[in-house]
């Protein structure tokens, strides 16, 4: 069910604009540590300063906190009092990849290749014979950090997997999809010409070669190293119309853009508004970066007693008191398997932002279900601001599924929805939303943020 069914989705200048911001956004943030760069970026261009500059806090201070690179926590302090509760806007930063194993170079018959262990749920296949770039950091013992990035600039090289011709392929075209490409098939060419003089393990010497003299380090630093091999392709308008965005990554940097762009603007609000950058969703959110780290419970009980001074911690006071999205994207209903969807309760590209009562498994398991009078709520917010919503879920019952981050926030005692972008493609190197649909989620968020 949409609500402003009759409204047709045109391509304004405001649309376009943002979508050209964004477009901008995604080709420079590849990796969690990039986007947490860019969002500090925006944030400081903003007039947001680090938690730890601040003595104490007041209404209209904007502050920010990173986490080990890969989180990041921005607050707006609001005039009420922190007791009455936070509106809190949670994305995640990661993306399905290929990530290099700890040891990962190696030469086989004339060809050196970097050994991938997938990150998150992919299909296998779809990684191979498309360019690839390789984004990361090394970490040596001398507690120097390089960071590693090739294949995205105009000039640079691009990596890539290779796959069988169709003449060879009849036993892989004949098996199943899901065992046509194997996890340990996902290795990386990176090279083909031996050093001067080094009969064995030439190539893979030249590699290490080409490596120590542009970045200064040796094998053994690749155990200490996090680098990702991400599709080497620039995000593009989709369509005659012009009417989408194709790009890797937009699960779920689409959400952490437009979330992201929606704080900047906030210039003075009643209830403290909160955004929340995390990590490791694709993995199961577990670890010191994900959303069920303590870590942002800190950041929270620090801007407490920046505000009220030390008079004890009510964080259960101001939790129970709290509205959440989390934002995420959402299966889009795709006409070419229509099969697989009920269609009155499916999304749609292009029918604006997505409200999920529920998600998991089977019978909703694993899922955090939604008050309808919190759902109330943030249609209320909606609709008085002539915002475009559907209110549905993902497949067919049984078809598959999958949980979310909002239950963590739940168990605090926060009211917390699933919200987002219909997304088609979604996990693929190249995933498709709509212009439309991301203005219509950077409009809502920014209503959210100042809602009361
Ligand atoms: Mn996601
Ligand atoms: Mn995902």
């Amino acid at each position: 069910m949409n609500f402003n069914d009759m409204d047709i989705p045109v391509l304004n200048d405001k649309i376009n604009e943002l979508s050209q911001k964004y477009i901008k956004f995604l080709n420079n943030s590849k990796t969690e540590r990039e986007i947490i760069t860019n969002v500090k970026d925006m944030a400081e261009k903003n007039g947001f300063k680090e938690l730890s500059t601040f003595q104490q806090l007041k209404a209209g201070d904007k502050v920010y906190y990173v986490n080990k690179e890969k989180n990041i926590f921005l607050a707006v302090i609001g005039d009420q009092d922190l007791n009455d509760g936070l509106n809190i806007i949670v994305t995640h930063s990661d993306s399905p990849r290929l990530d290099l194993k700890p040891n990962p170079l190696y030469e086989h018959d004339g060809l050196a290749y970097f050994k991938t262990h997938y990150y998150g749920s992919i299909k296998k296949y779809q990684w191979t014979t498309i360019p690839l770039a390789i984004h990361g950091v090394i970490a040596k013992t001398t507690g120097e950090k390089i960071n590693i990035v090739v294949g995205d600039q105009e000039g640079d090289p691009v990596m890539v997997i290779t796959d069988l011709l169709p003449h060879l392929a009849d036993e892989q075209m004949e098996g199943k999809m899901k065992d046509g490409i194997t996890g340990e098939a996902l290795n990386l060419l990176v090279g083909n010409i031996p050093l001067k003089g080094q009969k064995k393990d030439g190539i893979k010497s030249n590699v290490l070669n080409i490596l120590k003299e542009k970045y200064n380090i040796s094998e053994i630093d690749f155990t200490s190293s996090e680098i990702e091999v991400v599709p080497a392709l620039k995000c593009r308008e989709v369509g005659l119309d012009k009417s989408m965005i194709g790009g890797y990554g937009q699960d779920d940097r689409s959400l952490v853009f437009v979330a992201a762009e929606a704080i900047m603007k906030i210039k003075e609000v009643k209830r403290t508004a909160v955004y929340i950058i995390t990590d490791k969703e694709e993995i199961g959110s577990l670890g010191n970066t994900s959303i069920n780290s303590k870590i942002f419970d800190l950041f929270i009980s620090d801007v407490y007693h920046k505000l009220k001074g030390d008079q004890g911690l009510l964080l259960n006071n101001f939790f129970c008191n709290s509205r959440l999205i989390n934002a995420d994207v959402d299966i889009a209903m795709d006409p070419i398997y229509e099969f697989l969807f009920e269609k009155n309760n499916a999304f749609f590209l292009g029918k604006g932002i997505t409200i999920n009562k529920y998600s998991g498994y089977n019978g909703k398991d694993n899922c955090s279900d939604a008050n309808p009078e919190y759902i109330a709520f943030i249609r209320k917010i909606l609709e008085e601001n002539n915002i475009r919503y559907q209110i549905g879920e993902g497949g067919k019952i049984d078809a598959g599924g999958g949980a979310t981050n909002s239950f963590v926030f739940a168990n605090k005692g926060v009211e917390a929805i699933d919200c987002g972008i219909p997304i088609l493609s979604m996990h693929s190197p190249y995933e498709v939303v709509s212009k439309y649909d991301i203005y219509m989620a950077y409009k809502a968020f920014e209503v959210f943020f100042e809602s009361y």
